[in-house]
Order: structure tokens, then sequence, then C-alpha cells
């Protein structure tokens, strides 16, 4: 077979690596603290499987209107209300998870040639998805600045040129869990108006805050119309594997987007989509108990590393953190876990070289034996 051009280019996430050593040593019954995990470890809330399974009792097995539910995206385009983000149900289309959605949108906005501008460390699969539609990536990089944006904004207003088509955001970051200051956002909103950008903000992660104050780049003035806004229910719901997401655009974006997704995917799944409204209805308490256990993780995480000398800012959302580590920080992963049986993810595979992202998806008790385990094993 001859592979085609588009696949032979792109690379397996980074993280293989690591995956399948912690599979090998699970199989011989290696116990694995890991936390390399970017789900939510507590299971969709109760009265959301509930609606899911009431939806297939009642027979609601077949295909929907291909952008969603009309009561599902009505639903969504009332959330984003009350987040400052004015979209009617006609400008969003519901997807399979929010990568799929990134991908249509990415597949929609890049030709060949253009360029996309992504801000270091950052999500894995962003170079990918832009690499299949044909663009190439420039890269910003936050690492010297505590992965803050705002100090690296300079270096944003070098990056972005003529042939810039979109800049990507993630706030709250995964893999850093930075959340970026609305005087950064502002910058990106100033950079995109001059140079006639669109904004995709990736805000998955966008429930997940603590510490206040957060903003979203569709949200400020001038931005409406340049700003595809993706989220999802995989990880405020704890619904991953449900693949559930969406994109909300300006209109012309989503009739262009809307072709792709109806040939490509053809809708997201029927019985999903009417767990999802419960979600959006009634799980805003379900949302805050599992906002507040991360956060007391995180405390209790960056606590223990700092009673092992390692000092993290603490991140004010998502549910991962940055640890410096050793330079060759895919060695030192795979180290940590065939020696202390702690599972991480190298930073290089989020363009973080030197770090590795440890995800507080477990409980305390786990993660405690985890930093334990490593200081023991001489890795802090
Ligand atoms: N964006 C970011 C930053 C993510 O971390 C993830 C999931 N790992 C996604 C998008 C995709 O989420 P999903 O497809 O499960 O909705």
């Amino acid at each position: 077979m001859n592979y085609a051009q588009r696949a032979r280019q792109i690379e397996p996430s980074a993280t293989v690596a690591v995956g399948n050593l912690a599979a090998e040593l699970r199989e011989e019954g290696v116990d694995i603290a890991d936390l390399s995990v970017g789900e939510p470890d507590m299971g969709t809330p109760d009265h959301i499987v509930e609606a899911g399974r009431q939806a297939l009792a009642d027979g609601h097995t077949g295909y929907t209107a291909s952008s969603g539910l009309p009561a599902l995206r009505d639903a969504i385009a009332e959330t984003l209300g009350e987040r400052g983000l004015s979209h009617s149900g006609d400008d969003i289309i519901v997807t399979p998870g929010a990568k799929q959605a990134i991908f249509e949108a990415v597949q929609a906005l890049v030709d060949p040639g253009d360029e996309v501008v992504i801000i270091d460390p950052a999500w894995v699969s962003y170079e990918p998805i832009v690499t299949l539609a044909g663009g190439s990536v420039t890269r910003i990089d936050t690492t010297p600045h505590e992965f803050r944006l705002e100090p690296a904004l300079d270096d944003l207003t070098e990056a972005i040129g003529d042939s810039t088509e979109l800049v990507i955001v993630n706030s709250p970051s995964n893999p850093t869990g930075a959340v970026y200051s609305e005087a950064a956002l502002l910058g990106v909103r100033d950079l995109s108006v001059e140079h006639d950008v669109t904004v995709l903000s990736d805000e998955i992660y966008g429930q997940i805050t603590y510490d206040g104050g957060y903003t979203r780049p569709g949200a400020l003035e001038g931005m409406a119309d340049r700003t595809v806004t993706i989220d999802g229910f995989s990880k405020a719901y704890a619904m991953t594997g449900w693949r559930l997401g969406y994109m909300a655009a300006p209109s012309g974006l989503i009739s262009q987007a809307g072709k792709i997704h109806s040939h490509s995917v053809t809708c997201a799944s029927n019985f999903a989509q009417r767990a999802a409204v419960e979600a959006l209805e009634n799980g805003d308490e379900t949302v805050a108990e599992m906002v507040e256990t991360f956060h007391e993780r995180r405390d209790f995480l960056v606590e223990k590393l700092a009673s092992e000398g390692v000092s993290v800012r603490p991140p004010a959302g998502a549910f991962y953190l940055m640890v410096p580590v050793d330079e060759d920080d895919q060695q030192w992963c795979e180290d940590a876990l065939s020696e202390a049986h702690v599972a991480t993810v190298p930073g290089s595979a989020f363009g973080a070289p030197g770090y590795a992202r440890f995800a507080y998806t477990r409980d305390t008790e786990r993660l405690s034996e985890a930093i334990d385990r490593l200081a023991d094993g001489g890795f802090l």
C-alpha cells in the first residue's frame, strides 16, 4: 500500500512510549500510581447517566440533525450567553468531542501555506490538526515566563504576520493549567484585529478554574466576529467516553464547518446529546463539587511537592501541573515509571522539554503515595 503523505507527515503522540511501558508493567502485576491521565476520575454524575439511559429506553437511537439537536444547541447558546458569549443555537455545531470541533474549524479555516500560531506548552493535537489541513505552525513559548502569556506578547507580536490565519488559545491550558489574564487576552485581541486573524479559543477546561478572574476571548469587545469558541462535556461533566463537544462561531464559519461535519461524522450520538441537555440544565452543582475536589488536590499536590523541595506556581485551572524534571524529560518519565512506578507525561510532548506533566486526576492519598515514591526513588 502507498500511504498518503498527509498521514505519513504526522507522528503518533509522544505519550505513546510511556503509555506502552505502563501497560506492560500493569500486565506484570505492578501497581502504577498513574498521574498521566487527562480525564476526571469521578465518573459521569448519576443524573446525566440516567438521562442517557432514559433516552435509549425512549428509542432515541437514530441520527439527529447534523449540527445537533435543536434543544441542545439552544441550551448551549443559553449557557454561552451566561458567559458573555452571544450566540444563537444556529451558530453552534455539536460534535463527537471537542477535538472534532477543533478539527472541523481548522479544516474550514486553514489553507495550505497558512500559518497558525500556537502557544507553548500546548496540547499535543493542535499541531497535527493544523498539519493535516496543510497549514504550518509558528510557536511562541510561555515557559520562560512561568507559563504566563502576558510577558510573551512581544513574541506573539513577532509571530503574527500577513500569512497568519489563526491563533489558538487554550486557557486553562493543558498541560500547564495556566489561566491567561485579561490583559494578555486583550493583547491577543489587538493583534488579531490588526492582522485580521481568527482566534480559536479552546475552553474545554473553562469551568475548572480555582482563583477567579477568567476571561473568554470571544467575550472581549471586537472579538465576537473573529472567535471560534470550543467547549465540550468531557472534562467538566466527566463525560470523556460519551464523545461530545461543540464549536460556537460566526455563521459564515458555521456553514463552512457544517459541510465538513456532515460529510465526516454526520452528527454526534443521539442519546449522548440528550444526556448533555440534562448536564447543562441540572449539572451546576456536581460541577461545583468536582471543581472543589480538584482545587483541594491542587493545593495538596503543590504543598506536597514543596515539602520535597520542588517549588511550582499553583496553576489556576484544569487539573494539570508542570513539574521541572531532568533535561531529558522523556528518560525521566520512563525511569520514574519503571523504577518508582509513577506514570507522568514528558513535557517535550507539549513543547516543554525539561518538565513532566502531573495530572491530579487521582485522590490525595494516591497523589501523596506517588510523590513519596518519586522522592524515595531520588526523582525529586
Ligand atoms: N482540548 C484540550 C486542551 C484537551 O486537553 C482535550 C482532551 N484531552 C480536548 C481538547 C479534547 O476533548 P474531547 O475531544 O474529549 O472533548
